[in-house]
């Protein structure tokens, strides 16, 4: 017998093991390590993962129970996968399942239906009578099993539908009979029906019929030369067959033959052909031609970073790598040639973009070098698309995958390269459960590839940064010693010896004393009114993070705030009401002020659709793209207004964040910056690094291609050094400073972070387990071995958020250095202190490495 050992589909600490099943002698062969399966757990059919198999049974025998079903015929993930879901689950502390469940697209992710059908034997109603089931259970209990009359119409008319339609979904039924719920649930007890849960994909493969030709191309031709000269119809098919060897599509095959089905089916039953449903691949870019590229002949810095790693490619070495080149120093080039390498091995790569950059432009990058051989995952794909993009990788049949975060988990065998671009964005950490980092993901797989990871940036994270080093202000950078985790490869020249684009910083606070109440400075407007002038084109970014649209009261300071959570509320002003962005909570715009009866109550912050109004006003005429999460929901919407833009249908591109990364547009000569320090304000030890980085990568849309290109920010703190080293293009300047300050208030990356997050309701009940769980962290922290660096324990505090959805919110924050046992301690604390939260419903989650901290 082979046993499989099974992660079941139920997220809770009790049952985040692997249990033992037997794999039955019907499946034996089809169970494999990756397997999903359908497996009885308590009364349930549950989907659960085999994540090892083994001879021998390690209890009684006689007691496991069989596996119930395989799901697929090739299991989803990979032996290596399975290994790194266990990796996952240690690191960042969730379970088991959930590890692999953020493997899986969408579409395989259970889907549990429960049916309703007529018990083994029960045929008509009369049988089940005879079955004598109409006396057992419940019924006995009206004395001789004597029912009423309308009951026993209605059980009649029960069975004989289900009975007419065998297995009928619970829910239909019950919606069928609507009223007799009851009724229906004293059946199932009684034995008259019986309830099965069957697991459902939450999509199906899509289907077409195919023609294979008879692989026999000498019986082909033999019927061939049988056939009686005026069976021309049937001629050009086996002429068709003959030269192709390929399944063709019956439609495609149809349609370039100009013949009816009639034909190719009687030919099928002369066994020339079958004709057999396959597989369909929707593809999401049908359609769309990709202009092919060839490589382009590197220069000086792209050919040292290029050789570096393919010298590491060839000799198939894991190693790390920091590509750090400014915006249009042609990172993506260098990309493009050593997956070319890559593949020349054959071998496979993985290219993450953040979710935001994945335009068709950048698609086309990669899909003009590789063509068919990439596959798209990103998330404004249907759950379809998605899900065919993935098994093309599955299938062996793609060797580029190219995706936002999740597609780190593509399940090729044969990696050799991965790429992170934009490596210092923060959406490669998963902010909900399991709350990985993409970043630590990829080096975790490559290792297990000797595969080299490239990750690429103009401004990279600090985290990357430092860990370039062996030391930095006096401290190494690994306790083991050693040299640095990651190699840095620097380019600091743009593409064709292109100038950096000048910038100005404009004080805005200058700009009131001197009477200019607009949200445009006088240098911005007259750089706008060039622009329009000489039919060049201008990026406008609003950072609207910390700085959105809320109302206050001019006389009395009132704010207006969600009664659920401790956040103000964000003015809408199409609906012209209040939302807020927490938890949904909407009212409508006060017209006097609650507290003080005051008019003077008004919205106060720039949202972008106010900057739209104004621009409009200032420059009558102007043509204006908004991009902001009010007018990119629809899908495909985001690349409509790109493609406008591109086609010069627009003057401005105004927008969030979304404008800042990786577009590139040959007409843009001017970006401008409406408030530079909106992110400074933020309770966030990342501040300043967020700023830089936001500023430098908006700076670099501006002056790539033949026309130069000019940068004006705005600003009410100029002096603030990451704007000022932002404006000069100066990286190293700007990474020492923020490292000394750092350094000295104990942050990443000279420590690392798990924050622990409480909720509950009541304020004294969080306040009673957060100092508990605190100080029983703090006494393991201080029986650590004496000597090591262990780890440091703060709070508890209220968050920064206090409250959201009417649940209070406290928080922990354990520092530590690499090498401690911070997390085995924080995981075994919790553990003991499940028995304490369970009772009351205290809500607590774990973030390894937090990249936000609210
Ligand atoms: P980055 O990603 O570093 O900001 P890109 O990869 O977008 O820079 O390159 C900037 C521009 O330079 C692009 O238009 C690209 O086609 C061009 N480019 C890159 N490498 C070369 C090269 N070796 N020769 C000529 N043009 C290049
Ligand atoms: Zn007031
Ligand atoms: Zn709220």
């Amino acid at each position: 017998m082979t046993y499989a050992k099974v992660i079941v589909d139920v997220p809770s600490k009790e049952t985040n093991r692997p249990y033992d099943y037997v794999i039955p002698p019907k499946l034996s062969g089809w169970v494999e390590i990756g397997s999903r399966v359908g497996v009885p757990f308590g009364p349930r059919i549950l989907q659960g993962f085999v994540v090892g198999l083994h001879q021998e049974a390690e209890v009684d025998a006689a007691r496991i129970k069989p596996i119930a079903e395989v799901s697929d015929s090739e299991p989803p993930l990979t032996p290596e996968l399975v290994k790194l879901s266990r990796w996952m689950s240690k690191t960042y502390l969730c379970h088991d399942i959930t590890a692999l469940q953020a493997m899986i697209p969408g579409a395989l992710k259970a889907k549990y239906e429960r049916y309703i059908q007529a018990a083994e034997g029960v045929t008509s109603p009369q049988s089940a009578v005879e079955h004598g089931v109409f006396a057992g259970g419940e019924m006995t209990g009206n004395g001789q099993g004597i029912l009423f009359e309308s009951e026993t119409l209605e059980r009649e008319s029960i069975l004989r539908y289900v009975i007419a339609k065998g297995p009928v979904k619970t829910e239909q039924l019950l919606l069928k009979f609507e009223g007799q719920a009851t009724l229906i649930k004293q059946m199932l007890l009684s034995g008259q029906l019986t309830e099965a849960q069957v697991i459902k994909d939450r999509l199906s493969q899509k289907k077409v019929l195919t023609v294979y030709p008879n692989e026999n191309k000498n019986e082909i031709r033999a019927y061939l030369d049988k056939l009686p000269a005026n069976a021309k119809r049937q001629k050009d098919v086996l002429d068709y067959l003959l030269l192709h060897h390929e399944p063709v599509k019956l439609a495609d095959l149809l349609a370039e033959l100009d013949l009816s089905a009639s034909t190719v089916k009687s030919l099928a039953e002369k066994g020339m052909l079958i004709i057999r449903e396959a597989d369909e691949f929707r593809n999401p870019y049908e359609g769309r031609d990709f202009t092919p590229t060839l490589p382009m002949l590197l220069t000086p810095q792209q050919q040292i970073a290029y050789d570096a790693i393919r010298q590491d490619l060839d000799d198939r070495i894991h190693r790390t790598y920091l590509l750090q080149g400014v915006t249009g120093s042609g990172k993506t080039e260098v990309y493009l040639q050593t997956i070319q390498r890559t593949l020349d091995a054959g071998r496979e790569a993985i290219v993450l973009v953040p979710e935001i950059s994945l335009t068709p432009q950048m698609v086309e990058r990669f899909k003009g070098r590789f063509g068919d051989q990439v596959a798209v995952l990103h998330s404004r794909l249907s759950q379809g698309e998605r899900y065919d993009e993935w098994r093309k990788i599955r299938a062996g049949q793609v060797t580029v995958a190219i995706g936002a975060r999740s597609a780190i988990f593509a399940p090729f065998t044969k990696i050799g390269l991965i790429i992170i671009d934009e490596e210092h964005e923060s959406s490669y950490k998963q902010e909900e459960s399991p709350k990985y980092h993409a970043k630590r993901v990829a080096i975790e797989r490559a290792c297990a590839h000797d595969a080299v990871v490239v990750l690429g940036s103009a401004t990279p994270s600090l985290e990357t940064f430092y860990q370039t080093k062996s030391d930095l202000h006096g401290v190494p950078v690994r306790l083991s010693g050693g040299e640095p985790a990651i190699r840095l490869i620097t380019m600091s020249e743009r593409v064709a010896g292109r100038p950096m684009p000048e910038v100005k910083i404009v004080d805005l606070r200058e700009e009131l004393k001197a009477g200019n109440r607009s949200m445009f400075s006088r240098e911005l407007y007259s750089a706008i009114e060039t622009r329009l002038h000489k039919k060049e084109q201008t990026v406008l970014l609003l950072n609207r993070r910390g700085y959105s649209t809320f109302v206050m009261c001019r006389s009395c300071g009132f704010v207006a705030g969600c009664p659920h959570c401790d956040i103000s509320l964000t003015y809408h002003q199409r609906s012209r009401n209040l939302r807020c962005h927490y938890c949904g909570y909407a009212e409508r715009e006060p017209e006097v002020c609650p507290d003080c009866k005051s008019e003077h109550i008004r919205f106060f912050g720039t949202g972008t659709q106010k900057v739209e109004e104004e621009l409009g006003k200032l420059f009558p005429g102007i043509r204006v793209i908004r991009m902001d999460v009010d007018t990119t929901t629809e899908k495909g919407s985001h690349e409509k207004w790109l493609t406008q833009f591109r086609n010069k249908e627009a003057d401005v591109l105004l927008g969030t964040q979304m404008v800042a990364k990786g577009l590139d547009f040959p007409d843009v000569t001017l970006v401008g910056v409406i408030a530079a320090d909106t992110v400074l304000n933020l309770p966030d030890f990342r501040a300043g690094e967020k700023t830089f980085q936001l500023l430098t990568q908006v700076a670099g849309r501006a002056g790539r291609h033949h026309l130069p290109g000019e940068v004006v920010i705005q600003s009410y703190s100029p002096e603030h050094y990451s704007i000022e080293h932002a404006s000069r293009h100066d990286y190293d300047s700007f990474v020492m400073q923020e490292l000394g300050m750092r350094k000295e208030r104990g942050y990443p990356p000279y420590c690392r972070l798990i924050l622990i997050t409480m909720s509950h309701e009541h304020i004294p009940v969080l306040v009673q387990i957060g100092e508990a769980l605190a100080n029983t962290l703090r006494e393991r922290a201080g029986a650590a071995r004496e000597g090591e660096p262990s780890f440091e324990v703060m709070g508890p505090v209220a968050s920064p958020i206090p409250r959201i959805k009417d649940r209070y919110r406290f928080q922990c924050m354990v520092k530590y250095r690499e090498e401690s046992a911070a997390i085995e301690a924080v995981k075994a604390v919790l553990a003991s202190f499940e028995s304490r939260v369970k009772p009351h419903k205290i809500q607590i989650s774990v973030d390894v490495d937090p990249q936000i901290l609210m």
